[in-house]
């Protein structure tokens, strides 16, 4: 790209090109341009925010807005430049990075390149999961899952057989991990809000089943923690169904191992992740479980300049084991390869990546969490306050931090908000208002 090469003419800084805005590449972009004097630093991304994902069951259970677990980019690039586009391909002969941009594709090259670009949620590990089940995994999934929730209430309040209205009220969340709890209870506390808004549904009507094929939820946690979530969770109506697991969902039912099959006509799936189609086109590097392996430093073998962090790097944590594919973890190796570069640039040796977990937080619901933090356990409100504050600290600049405090501390006190989002344009109306049929929803 000519605006890259004329600013490499004016500056024998090393270019480092990140790939990637989430938790990892942000959190590099940040770091580095604090040292800004030593390096030429470029984000690529395909979409100009990064987002909160921890924070999207929030979403769907209508607490917060999207805006609100949400960075947009270009506030934290002042002494970056910022591409928005999605990396096709990679040279690593001649250190250039192909990105898809609003202009077509642009050719940016690296000195230093950080892979840090995430994973892709998986639709395919249960049959009729693709067709008939939704997964969480960005935003705009977020914001469909909430829209669905309030077109099922819509749709039975309209209709009028028994058992297709309770099939119309049953949410059925495949997986117990963090993202099947915290969907599971943001559902959970929402229709109990949102009931009154809808009187012609009744409170038995509506249901929420979260299936979990271990013995106990959140398996990341401590026992008393996973007891403790699936204690909450079952006070608050949700059916905790361990040892289950969905054998194939329709567009009406999920069927159970057993032999079971539940009516109902939502399923939402957070279970398994999927390589990003970037990381099979990569060539000459080693890959495992669909993973870039990492070297100790966090470099990647046999590339000159390529370091890979996140979720789409298999990452070996010198305090033990495998670094678990978090938003802690993210943010600990964007740190430590920050260094790392800065060392590089000064001519110093970079560093193993070492990293002791401060501990573990889940939401179960709205106002509710568990968490373990630095060995101590808490559960209930405390442990959501700590949660929230934690997210909180993550957002970049003071004014987005005031202004995210208020509008998170306002959804405290008040009920979720029932908006339904259809983002209807003129020619769809009119295009309606001719057909007398109401704009298509997806469903
Ligand atoms: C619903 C959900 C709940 C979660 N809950 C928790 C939790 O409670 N606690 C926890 O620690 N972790 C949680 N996680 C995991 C956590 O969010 C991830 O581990 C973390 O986001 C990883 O950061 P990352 O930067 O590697 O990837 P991401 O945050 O996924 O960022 C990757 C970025 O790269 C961009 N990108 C992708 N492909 C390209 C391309 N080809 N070109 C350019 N840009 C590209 C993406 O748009 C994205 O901005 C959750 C994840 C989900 C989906």
């Amino acid at each position: 790209m000519n605006a890259h090469n004329a600013a490499r003419d004016a500056s024998a800084r090393p270019r480092v090109v990140i790939v990637g805005g989430g938790f990892a590449g942000a959190n590099v972009s940040h770091a580095l341009q604090k040292k800004y004097r030593l390096f030429d630093i470029t984000l690529v991304s395909e979409e100009s925010y990064t987002t909160f994902n921890p924070m999207l069951a929030e979403v769907v259970g209508a607490t917060v807005f999207p805006e609100h677990v949400i960075a947009p980019l270009r506030e934290t690039t002042r002494r970056a430049q910022f591409v928005m586009g999605t990396v096709g391909r990679i040279d690593f002969t001649r250190k250039i990075v192909f990105c898809d941009t609003l202009k077509g594709e642009v050719e940016v090259p690296y000195d230093e390149l950080v892979l840090a670009y995430g994973n892709r949620a998986r639709v395919d590990l249960i049959p009729g999961m693709a067709e008939h089940a939704v997964v969480l995994k960005t935003v705009g999934d977020a914001m469909h899952i909430r829209n669905l929730v309030l077109r099922r209430l819509a749709l039975i309040e309209l209709e009028s057989d028994p058992a297709l209205r309770k099939c119309l009220g049953h949410f059925v969340v495949v997986g117990g991990g963090f993202s099947g709890v915290e969907v599971a209870g943001a559902i959970a506390d929402s229709l109990r809000e949102i009931r009154r808004y809808y009187p012609r549904v009744a409170a038995d009507e509506l249901k929420v089943t979260i299936l979990q094929n271990g013995d106990r939820l959140l398996p990341e946690l401590p026992d008393c923690l996973g007891e403790a979530a699936r204690r909450s969770l079952e006070k608050r109506g949700v059916d905790v169904l361990t040892q289950t697991s969905a054998q194939a969902v329709a567009a009406r039912s999920v069927q159970l191992d057993g032999g079971r099959t539940l009516d109902a006509c939502t399923t939402i799936c957070t279970i398994g992740t999927a390589p990003n189609a970037l990381t099979a086109r990569l060539s000459g590097i080693a890959l495992e479980r669909g993973r870039i392996v990492t070297q100790a430093d966090l470099s990647v073998a046999g590339v000159d300049g390529v370091w890979a962090i996140g979720d789409c790097a298999l990452v070996r944590n010198a305090n033990g084991g495998l670094a678990p594919p978090t938003a802690q973890f993210a943010v600990a190796e964007a740190k430590h390869l920050s260094r790392n570069l800065i060392a590089r640039a000064r001519g110093r040796a970079a560093h193993p990546f070492a990293h002791t977990s401060r501990g573990m937080m889940a939401t179960v619901g709205h106002l509710k969490g568990v968490a373990q933090i630095f060995g101590i356990r808490l559960a209930g409100l405390p442990a959501w306050m700590l949660w929230r504050a934690y997210y909180l600290s993550q957002m970049p600049t003071f004014g987005r931090k005031l202004r995210i405090f208020v509008e998170w501390t306002w959804g405290m006190f008040f009920p979720p908000d029932i908006t339904h989002f259809r983002f209807t344009r003129s020619h769809e109306l009119l295009r309606s208002d001719q057909t007398g049929v109401m704009p298509t929803q997806p469903n």
